[in-house]
């Protein structure tokens, strides 16, 4: 009998007690590889001892002060070390608790920034359908998961969503890749017209599109195109690197990879790598300017913004990322999944696609390889495949829903940055295994 109100509240969870490297550990003894460090959070793995210690530090020195009243060193030194590694004219940082924030604050952000520039009538904000940037208002209102908004739609600020960028299902046959993402990008050119650009404030979108669909990258070109649209109708470009930043993808912004920089960027999950909830937007010296020479504040705030606890957590974790040249190790184990993913199921009858960057890699499932047909949605074919996993020691991170009418099932697989050669042998045996059971 438990008195939490669990997602799913028929579901029988086994209590997790321990977590070491890329296992972790329940209350019978059973082990699991953390194949997808929940939803990509765990990068680092589990009970790193550098982090362990840089809390039990903090913890003893300060555990929090409001920052209405005070800032804090590692508070101050996570700053410097966000604007050090990001991308092009990114000036400043501000620190919420996670993703979900992230994207509500880079929302309101975005507004205040027109406001304050006397072009209040911006307040339009253009998404994807094939999207997910978290469950508060403002962010279900700017994601495009169906399945999450439907019931909370009469709450939710109108957002004008256009296609995505998806390769496997909207590609035409003899479309090249580039040309696909220049026509792909199209679509919110066509939208900005249709609002009437100097309505719009913001347009937003996953690099690598996470939680919705398994993993799937921009094709090359399309982030650059959909800049230069921002760029001529002064929209500002707020990247949602939640789930695919802070190394994932093999480099620290996924958006390095597609040459382009944001005018904002929500970063979270692998920030803290799980030791600690904290999440942050990245934001452009020009906004930064535009409230410092105007208002003088950003009108916004919750009580756990740049907690010191969480702040020397994310210090620690990015920390040993650099030092231990972890995102060389992504890379190389990224492609090592990758080809082993091809290996095992690329020609699996209900495997329809294997896609991602470093490792944060998607498996697509279908009912028929050769027309792409989908599972019917009431198999839930992506819940049977985690329990099969689970039942194999082995936790990946399911994703169900539906995409323009399409219904999908996804699997998404995204270890620690530790993850070694047997490790990946383990994970894709497993997961071949649940497959099978699965479907
Ligand atoms: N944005 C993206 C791209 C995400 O994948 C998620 C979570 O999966 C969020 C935002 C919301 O983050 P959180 O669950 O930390 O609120």
């Amino acid at each position: 009998m438990t008195h939490i109100l669990h997602r799913q509240i028929h579901a029988s969870l086994p209590v997790a007690t321990a977590g070491r490297g890329v296992e972790l550990f329940d209350a019978d003894g059973r082990s699991y590889i953390d194949a997808s460090g929940g939803a990509a959070v765990s990068c680092l793995g589990h009970g790193h001892p550098d982090v362990i210690a840089a809390l039990h530090r903090q913890a003893d020195r300060l555990a929090y002060a409001h920052t209405g009243f005070f800032t804090s060193e590692p508070a101050e030194a996570l700053a410097d070390r966000l604007v050090a590694g990001a991308p092009e004219g990114i000036s400043h940082v501000y620190f919420v608790s996670g993703g979900s924030e992230a994207v509500e604050a880079s929302l309101k952000m975005a507004r205040q920034y027109f406001v304050e520039k006397g072009e209040s009538g911006r307040r339009n904000i253009v998404a994807r359908r094939q999207s997910y940037h978290g469950n508060t208002l403002g962010a279900l209102a700017a994601g495009g998961n169906e399945m999450r908004r439907t019931q909370f739609r009469p709450l939710l600020v109108e957002t004008h969503h256009i296609d995505p960028c998806y390769a496997y299902r909207y590609r035409r046959e003899g479309e090249g890749e580039r040309e696909y993402g220049q026509r792909a990008a199209q679509a919110l050119e066509d939208k900005l017209l249709e609002l009437g650009p100097d309505t719009v404030m913001a347009f937003m979108a996953e690099p690598v599109v996470g939680a919705t669909a398994g993993a799937v990258p921009a094709v090359p070109g399309y982030l650059k195109r959909v800049r230069e649209i921002c760029d001529r109708y002064g929209v500002l470009l707020i990247l949602d690197e939640v789930m695919c930043g802070m190394g994932r993808t093999g480099t620290l912004h996924a958006c390095e990879q597609d040459g382009v920089a944001p005018d904002l960027m929500t970063i979270a999950k692998g920030l803290g790598g799980g030791y600690q909830p904290i999440g942050a937007v990245l934001l452009s010296r020009q906004i930064f300017d535009t409230f410092a020479n105007g208002s003088g504040m950003f009108q916004h705030g919750h009580t756990y913004i740049g907690h010191p606890m969480a702040c020397a957590a994310a210090l620690a974790v990015q920390e040993v990322i650099e030092r231990d040249d972890l995102l060389a190790n992504v890379r190389t184990m990224g492609a090592l999944l990758r080809t082993r993913l091809d290996e095992r199921l690329g020609q699996h009858a209900h495997v329809g696609d294997i896609r991602g960057r470093g490792l944060f890699i998607g498996l697509e499932m279908v009912a028929d390889r050769t027309d792409k047909t989908p599972f019917d949605p009431k198999l839930k074919v992506h819940a049977r495949i985690k329990k099969a996993a689970m039942e194999r020691g082995l936790a990946v991170y399911p994703a169900g829903g539906t995409v323009d009418g399409v219904e999908g099932d996804h699997v998404l697989v995204a270890p620690p940055f530790i993850v070694n050669e047997h490790d990946v042998d383990q994970i894709v045996d497993r997961l071949a295994g649940a497959i099978d059971t699965a479907t």
